[in-house]
């Protein structure tokens, strides 16, 4: 093919498919701590010729840091680094790739992939607002509030015991910075009780970056209530569906839940052995070893995520769903035929097999997100 043909070809959206807008893809974090060449077909959920494949026209990219790295002080530099580092991949193939710094950046008629970036914890801010601008600046368009830990901003969903009851005065403060700057506020992770207090101060509308329907996973408050699912709604916001199988799978889902449970036990158990001078009886990672061996992931398919579409748009109507794949962020436990940013189709396909009409799948694989993406950002002030 001449280049100029073959360019075409690579650019060019699936044929039937439409605009692919996903708000979780965790490439940055794994590109840090082991960089692989995204431009080529790489053994990773995303890379430049899988996003092709599949359609991906904004790629959320997650600026991921963990409980571990707040507390270490390592997070601000972390999210620097992993913003660099996709700086870096788009600026090796202008003609492939586009970094968004806002909303206000989105050309639909741009062939190519556009990155953007969502921060998942906040930790990066540490107990900054003033650094809230600094991000945005450099494209960061959401803050998930809190990841598996409660933080200086919210409680976490997965924290056996809760810090604030909900948001911290802090993070009530984060949220209205938030609105001012146009930075969309991300209600996944958190506790019930932050969730619903966010929804509730924040001015513009609120999404949750991925998350599934608890109706699904009773008792996992990872993922969104009914009553959540609503209040999200009623802002105009949307409720980004995810993809793994500890998400959508009931019984992935609670060993999840009863993960986090057990993993407590064990730190407490941790830190009484050295207060009383004990060696303790094993490592964090081969206490995660030997829990994943008896815990293997549930064989889900592209149809158990779409299960959770359908019931959103039953529940929320189709201008409130959405999709946050968390591709790169759960290793293995992803659906068997959902597994890169080139299956996006086989869900579109799943969804018209429901019978979602075309209009509405084109509103859930991207455009809604786009309209509150807008929306956010033309109600900032600074
Ligand atoms: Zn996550």
């Amino acid at each position: 093919m001449f280049p100029a043909l073959l360019m075409a070809a690579l650019a060019a959206t699936p044929v039937g498919m439409p605009p692919v807008v996903d708000t979780h893809i965790d490439a940055p974090s794994l590109q840090v701590r082991e960089w692989k060449d995204l431009l080529n077909t790489t053994d990773r959920d995303f890379d430049a010729p899988a996003a092709t494949k599949g359609g991906l026209k904004v790629g959320f990219m997650s600026i991921y840091t963990s409980p571990t790295q707040d507390e270490q002080g390592t997070a601000n530099a972390s999210a620097h680094q992993q913003i660099d580092a996709m700086e870096a991949l788009a600026y090796r193939a202008p003609d492939r790739f586009v970094v968004l710094r806002s909303a206000r950046d989105y050309d639909p008629n741009d062939k190519r992939i556009a990155l953007t970036f969502g921060m998942e914890n906040a930790a990066p801010i540490g107990d900054r607002l003033d650094l809230l601008k600094v991000f945005r600046d450099r494209g960061v368009s959401y803050i998930t509030l809190a990841h598996s830990a409660n933080n200086r901003l919210a409680d976490s969903s997965y924290a056996v015991d809760r810090k604030w009851n909900g948001l911290s005065p802090f993070g009530k403060q984060v949220v209205d910075s938030m609105n001012r700057l146009g930075i969309m506020v991300d209600v996944s992770h958190v506790s019930d009780q932050a969730a619903l207090q966010a929804i509730a101060l924040s001015r513009a509308p609120v999404i949750a970056s991925h998350s599934a329907f608890r109706h699904f996973t009773p008792g996992f408050e990872r993922n969104v209530s009914d009553e959540i699912a609503k209040a999200i709604a009623a802002k105009g916001g949307v409720v980004q569906v995810t993809f793994g199988t500890q998400f959508v799978n009931r019984k992935d889902a609670l060993g999840l839940r009863d993960y986090f449970i057990e993993l407590k036990k064990f730190k407490d158990g941790v830190v009484a052995d050295l207060a009383a001078g004990r060696k303790p009886p094993k490592t964090e990672a081969e206490f995660d070893r030997e829990w994943d061996a008896v815990h293997p992931y549930s064989p889900a398919t592209v149809r158990e995520v779409a299960d959770h579409i359908v019931y959103g748009i039953g529940l929320i109507g189709a201008d409130h769903i959405g999709i946050g794949s968390d591709f790169d962020g759960v290793g293995e436990a992803l659906p068997t035929d959902l597994r890169t940013v080139a299956d996006y189709p086989k869900l579109a396909n799943e969804l018209r097999r429901r019978g979602i009409s075309d209009a509405d799948i084109a509103k859930v694989m991207g455009d809604n997100l786009l309209r509150v993406w807008r929306q956010v950002d033309q109600l900032r002030s600074e």
